[in-house]
């Protein structure tokens, strides 16, 4: 029996992850469940999979008999227990739990990009200092680890991570200026929530992943690239000294990945397999970074390191969700993203609190850029 530590229970990693759970009951339980602010739906979980803690960081919830609540600043407790802390919260306040679970020493699923993002040197460092295992959940670094035999530390030439290209991939220079919350959130393949739909739109998210397979698998910049793969059936590829190249395909459905990180080197059922006669072509194009900033923007972030990224990643988050409230165009995502950059200089990512610190002030000065000075 595994026990997990669910961190993020109420948003999409953490529902397929319940999911998982129902369907193998004498496989996984939950040790532990957080949550941001969906108290209801908490208490809900914990009334079904009764775990021994549970926390609802901004918000009430009510624990059944058997489950003690933990109250924010006692975060390391969820973490007390359990065999692997699945962390799917989302944004910046992942890296601290993240941060937590590699001091437990535990497994840890990391489907929370920011964690890897921000808090790439910090988290790596944590993870050999206590002896934890940190094992992909994001479908592309998942198709990686696959092909390298689930070693983080494996050789290789070349890794080749898959975009499907988002909702706007056809979209003119023009017609970009026009499009509205709703367009971005109409993605062509993968379910997932707001925030990370429109950083696939923008092609924000594959410039994370270009970060987050530099730190995974300690692969320099310049042997990562990314192709647009619109059906996002290869889920990524693996290029190796001799030219041979392995990839893992599937269906988008992020249950096999987050069942993947639960249960390797074992497999067990999960989804139908391909029928590739049925799918008939794959296709394959260049990414088309000219025409979506925000990709380049993070790698330079990723490659500069230190606060860099944690300043991207503030300014980003203010300004998709000054987007999705319709308050600035979808280019000036990526506008916004650029103008942040160039007010913080680089510094050097030495501890949590730097960076917390580093994420409020770049969040600030995002608000200042969108909103005017005197709104922030
Ligand atoms: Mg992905």
């Amino acid at each position: 029996m595994k026990r997990i530590a669910l961190i993020g229970c109420t948003g999409s990693i953490g529902r397929q992850t319940a999911d998982i759970v129902r369907r193998y009951p004498d496989r996984f339980c939950f040790s532990s469940l957080a949550c941001g602010s969906a108290g209801e739906e908490l208490s809900a979980l914990c009334q079904e999979f009764h775990p021994r803690t549970a926390l609802c960081a901004k918000g009430e919830f009510t624990p059944p008999v058997g489950t003690k609540r933990l109250v924010v600043g006692e975060e390391a407790a969820l973490f007390a227990d359990c065999d692997v802390a699945l962390i799917a919260a989302g944004g910046f306040a992942g890296l601290r739990y993240t941060l937590l679970a590699a001091k437990a020493g535990v497994r840890i699923a990391l489907a929370n990009k920011e964690s890897l993002v921000c808090g790439g040197e910090l988290v790596l460092r944590a993870v050999r200092a206590h002896g934890a295992e940190l094992v992909p959940v994001d479908s592309e670094h998942s198709a990686i680890f696959q092909c390298l035999s689930f070693r983080r530390d494996a050789s290789f030439a070349r890794l080749v991570l898959t975009a499907s290209g988002g909702p706007f991939l056809h979209a003119s220079a023009e017609e970009l200026e026009h499009m509205t919350a709703a367009d971005a959130l109409r993605h062509p393949t993968w379910k997932m929530g707001a925030k990370i739909t429109v950083d696939s739109a923008t092609l924000l998210n594959k410039g994370y992943e270009v970060i987050e397979a530099n730190r995974l698998y300690d692969a320099p910049f310049d042997c990562i690239e990314a192709v647009v793969h619109p059906e996002s059936i290869v889920h990524s590829l693996v290029y190796f000294s001799d030219g041979a190249a392995l990839a893992q395909l599937g269906y988008p459905d992020m249950r096999v990945p987050i069942q993947l990180a639960l249960t390797f080197p074992e497999r067990l059922p999960c989804e139908p397999p391909l029928d590739l006669a049925r799918l008939g072509t794959l296709t394959f194009l260049p990414l088309p970074a000219e025409k979506f900033p925000c990709f380049s923007l993070a790698v330079e972030a990723g490659k500069a390191g230190g606060t860099l990224p944690t300043v991207l990643n503030a300014a980003a988050e203010v300004a998709v969700y000054a987007f999705l409230e319709g308050r600035i165009t979808f280019p000036a995502i990526a506008h916004t993203i650029r103008d942040a950059l160039s007010a913080f200089p680089r510094e050097e990512a030495d501890s949590f609190d730097h960076l917390a610190e580093t994420d409020a002030r770049a969040r600030a000065c995002a608000h200042s850029l969108i909103y005017g000075k005197s709104a922030s």
